[in-house]
């Protein structure tokens, strides 16, 4: 009998991928932990039944939300990522050679744990020197820290449970005070098509704090609908016209420098929903 994962992180619709082996699946203090090998998206992690990350398809969204704050920054020297534990954000910070400090601030020090053992190829750089892993609270971690960061990159789970308080609102405010006095946050935003008023109210909600907010789309065939926003919020440099001419080049399979650029131009639909 054939097993299956069928992903509900939207009510009214779901994926479904079929699963070649369980290699862990346990209860943690925050979450459902789970690491399955499927046979269409190689090994992949699973919190509370939906899917974070995939051998197959991970490098989009850890390029897309690494790459284009950092070459948007003149000189990104420390930044901070809150969740992320998979630890593929940390690997792409890593390939700037302007970075001095990549601090981790993870919740569940399982996700950390889990993801060495069974996703090397995500979590390689863990061990780096330049990386610091904090387990605890993104929410506290950044209250309790201020004007430290060049780049703050929120790569957390979907808003409910330990990561309902990292979407919008006063976590916003907080992450301006926690950033330089040129410095840029960006977050993964959930998806227009199913969740149109998520994304409006997290755009809403940066756009209050932050003078130059944008939103760009990446196309992730695991995330609900393949195609997946993320909301930068910028002191001072813009994302969109930043020139990117004298920009080191390194190896990438998604993030390139015309597409940096292209991936504001929205459709109408999202055009509108942040009007
Ligand atoms: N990088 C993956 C992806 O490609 O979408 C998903 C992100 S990572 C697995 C999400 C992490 O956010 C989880 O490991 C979760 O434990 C962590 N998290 C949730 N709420 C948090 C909080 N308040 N502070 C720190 N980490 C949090």
């Amino acid at each position: 009998m054939d097993m299956w994962l069928k992903e509900g992180q939207i009510s009214d619709a779901a994926m479904t991928y079929k699963i070649k082996e369980t290699l862990v699946r346990k209860q943690t203090e925050y979450q459902d932990l789970a690491i399955l090998d499927t046979y269409a998206f190689g090994r992949m992690l699973v919190l509370d039944g939906i899917v974070q990350t995939t051998i197959k398809d991970e490098f989009v969204y850890h390029e897309m939300i690494s790459h284009i704050p950092l070459f948007t920054h003149p000189n990104p020297k420390k930044v901070l990522v809150v969740g992320g534990g998979d630890g593929g954000a940390i690997r792409e910070i890593l390939k700037h050679p302007s970075i001095e400090k990549a601090v981790l601030c993870e919740i569940d020090g399982s996700v950390i744990e889990e993801c060495k053992k069974y996703l090397p190829e995500i979590s390689s750089e863990l061990n780096n020197p330049r990386c610091e892993i904090f387990v605890g609270d993104g929410i506290k971690y950044v209250h309790e820290h201020k004007n430290e960061f060049d780049v703050i990159i929120v790569d957390s789970t979907d808003p409910f449970g330990a990561a309902e308080g990292l979407f919008g609102g006063s976590f916003y405010k907080e992450i301006y005070e926690c950033l330089t006095e040129d410095g840029i946050f960006i977050a993964q935003t959930e998806t227009p098509f199913y969740l149109p008023e998520v994304v409006k109210k997290v755009f809403n909600d940066a756009k209050a704090v932050f003078p130059v907010t944008k939103l760009f789309m990446a196309g992730i065939p695991t995330y609900p609908g393949g195609y997946w926003s993320f909301t930068v919020g910028s002191k001072k440099y813009d994302p969109e016209t930043v020139d990117l001419s004298n920009k080191i080049d390194f190896e990438t399979k998604y993030y390139t420098k015309k597409l940096h650029k292209a991936c504001f131009t929205l459709p109408k639909y999202i055009e509108n929903l942040i009007k």
